[in-house]
């Protein structure tokens, strides 16, 4: 399967893991090793590894992707990289993202792995900073953590670095446990001793940067809490851990937003969220005076496909339509499913022409998305697309939707596989 890996990928992964190893020998060549670190270490690793099993088992009952779930790992990272020396935060990563994975069966062994590394280098970095600033070697106190203005700024500076470090393009796709693509490389997709959609692979949505941005401040807000409080006295983590589970509760509310908007089967935006963006769209696009079309895509003789290979090849089949839906369409497109086999894309400043090319373009692209189905020949659909495109006065979305699906059934009545575009719109002199 190699031979299918992006070489993007590829290079990150080679390059993320080997930077670690390389940063691994550098902290350990320079570490003299302390009873006392050891053992802060080994209480930091027992507290992350707790709160890590327990928030693990936050919202199993709910329908969020463990792999999508916030982990707060750099909480004890960070506090590790600020109170140790760099070979403790280097390799912190290793327990904790082995733990991680037992109570997450969805992440595979080597994202766990990678997701070590990233951890390992952002704390090397961070370590090194404050050990480059700060007066004091440790065990630290409060006065020796941040009692002065140097060890203030050396801490603040380490704390500043951690998340520098660890947004970096590779670092934070292995920070985040996703390696997108790398799963896809070394395992197939999931459900790949059934089938393997030749198309992209398929994508889990996942929160967008903004809404990370919190739970990224947050993470690193508590990481200074656990600093500060180790340095007042070890004794204050038990205090320490139950607010830590809070905030992994509390995030868990974007991972229920995203599960809300999305549909569980195409991991598309679902009807009745496409529908609230839609419906803002199309005022701000009648206010501004700018076009809006969309698109409306039914799969061919679906009926067919369930028929001769069964509905759970039939779900597969779906899924790898709307992968190449999503790939077909831009980035600010929103594709969303209209319900059973029929998807809906909303393209904003869209008008019919461009509405035009966008959509043969879709048809194309399922056109030659091909499913591989263990021991059968590869399987393609074909879709056909109904265009409708509003410009000028107010006007409403459920009219769009009914032109669009005028359209749609032209197209299949002239044969399937093709486009038609509604009629414009005769509106009133
Ligand atoms: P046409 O070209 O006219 O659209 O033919 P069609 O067979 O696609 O249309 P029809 O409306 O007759 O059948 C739609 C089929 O889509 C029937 C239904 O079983 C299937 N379907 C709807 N939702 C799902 C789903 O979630 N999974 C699977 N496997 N099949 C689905
Ligand atoms: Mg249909
Ligand atoms: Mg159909």
């Amino acid at each position: 399967m190699l031979w299918r890996a992006p070489r993007a990928v590829v290079r990150r992964v080679v390059g993320v893991t080997l930077c670690w190893a390389a940063l691994v020998g550098v902290a350990l060549a320079g570490l003299r090793p302390r009873w006392v670190d050891v053992l802060a270490f080994a209480a930091f690793v027992a507290l992350g590894g707790f709160a890590v099993v327990v928030s693990g088992r936050l919202g199993a009952d709910l329908t969020v992707s463990p792999a999508a779930r916030h982990d707060l790992l750099a909480t004890w990272a960070v506090a590790v990289a600020v109170l140790l020396p760099p070979f403790y935060p280097t390799v912190i990563g290793l327990p904790l993202c082995w733990l991680a994975g037992r109570a997450d069966p969805v992440r595979p062994p080597h994202l766990r792995m990678f997701q070590a590394a990233a951890l390992g280098i952002a704390g090397f970095c961070a370590s090194s900073v404050h050990l480059l600033l700060s007066p004091s070697r440790g065990p630290f106190t409060v006065e020796g953590l941040v009692g002065s203005g140097s060890a203030a700024l050396a801490f603040l500076s380490a704390v500043a670095v951690y998340p520098l470090v660890a947004g970096l393009p590779g670092v934070g796709m292995a920070r985040a446990g996703r390696g997108d693509g790398l799963n896809a490389w070394l395992c197939g997709p999931p459900g790949a001793d059934v089938h393997r959609p030749a198309g992209p692979p398929a994508r889990v949505p996942r929160p967008g940067r903004r809404e990370l941005v919190p739970a990224r401040a947050a993470e690193i807000c508590s990481s200074i809490v656990v600093a500060v409080l180790w340095a007042a006295s070890p004794f204050l983590m038990l205090a320490v851990t139950p607010p830590v589970l809070l905030l992994q509760r509390s995030l868990l509310h974007a991972d229920l937003l995203q599960a809300a908007r999305s549909d569980a089967k195409t991991r598309l935006a679902n009807a009745a969220y496409w529908r609230q963006v839609a419906e803002r769209e199309i005022g701000r696009a009648a206010r501004a005076g700018r076009p809006l079309s969309v698109l409306l895509v039914d799969i061919d003789h679906f009926k067919r496909v369930n028929d001769r290979f069964g509905h759970l090849i039939g779900d597969v089949i779906l899924l790898a339509v709307a992968d190449a839906l999503r790939a077909a369409a831009r980035p600010r497109d929103l594709v969303g499913r209209f319900g059973g086999e029929e998807f809906v894309i909303l393209l904003t400043e869209v008008g019919r022409e461009h509405a035009l090319d966008i959509a043969e373009r879709i048809r194309r692209q399922v056109a030659g998305t091909h499913c591989r189905l263990d021991g059968r020949p590869p399987l393609s659909v074909t879709v056909s697309v109904g265009v409708a495109t509003h410009h000028g006065p107010p006007g409403d979305l459920s009219t769009l939707i009914a032109r669009a699906d005028t359209a749609l059934y032209r197209a299949k009545a002239d044969g399937r596989n093709r486009v038609r575009l509604a009629d414009p719109l005769c509106t009133p002199a």
